[in-house]
């Protein structure tokens, strides 16, 4: 499994709309889990294949912590088909803005239908972090990313400190 290389802002990369999927095959396996691996190399718990470069309808996450064992899950084509009027605050933070947070406010649930790693259609109810962490990666799929809903001022610092990073990693 690879170590793929990560996109960050302000790459115009992360504005893209994904496409959809049209089938799972042994080679969108492949690149899931290579997606995986570079997730849990970062370490990160969400990653959409637009953060690695391909615009395709892709996500993957695992929110086990450190006392439990792995538990990934791969999200194809996922659609958000219900969402709670009640609201959730999170701290989010992104593997395309390092090192950055913002308290973002979500739907506390939603519902998502998507096809899972075997391509078959699947639906869940999400709450909690799960709902918090679904929501945010399906809006990469759209070309969002969290801190599009911040302040232009707070936006414009972030992505000067993710610049400044990014160059010293170089
Ligand atoms: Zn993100």
């Amino acid at each position: 499994m690879a170590i793929l290389p990560i996109v960050t802002v302000p790459d115009p990369l992360l504005k893209t709309v994904s496409t959809p999927v049209e089938m799972v095959d042994d080679a969108l396996r492949a690149f899931m889990n290579d997606m995986l691996n570079t997730m849990y190399n970062a370490p990160g718990i969400g990653l959409a294949a637009i953060q690695v470069g391909r615009p395709i309808r892709v996500l993957v996450m695992d929110l086990s912590d450190e006392q439990t064992s792995p538990d990934p899950k791969y999200y194809i084509n996922p659609v958000v088909i219900w969402t709670s009027e009640d609201m959730a605050v999170y701290n989010e933070g992104c593997l395309s803005v390092p090192e950055q947070y913002a308290d973002i406010e979500r739907p506390a649930e939603c519902k998502v239908t998507y096809l899972d790693y075997h391509g078959a259609e699947q639906e869940i109810h999400a709450t909690g972090l799960l709902a918090t962490c679904i929501q945010h990666e399906i809006d990469h799929l759209n070309g969002i990313v969290f801190i599009d809903y911040i302040s232009t001022l707070k936006r414009g610092i972030a992505v000067r400190k993710v610049k400044k990073l990014v160059k010293e990693e170089d």
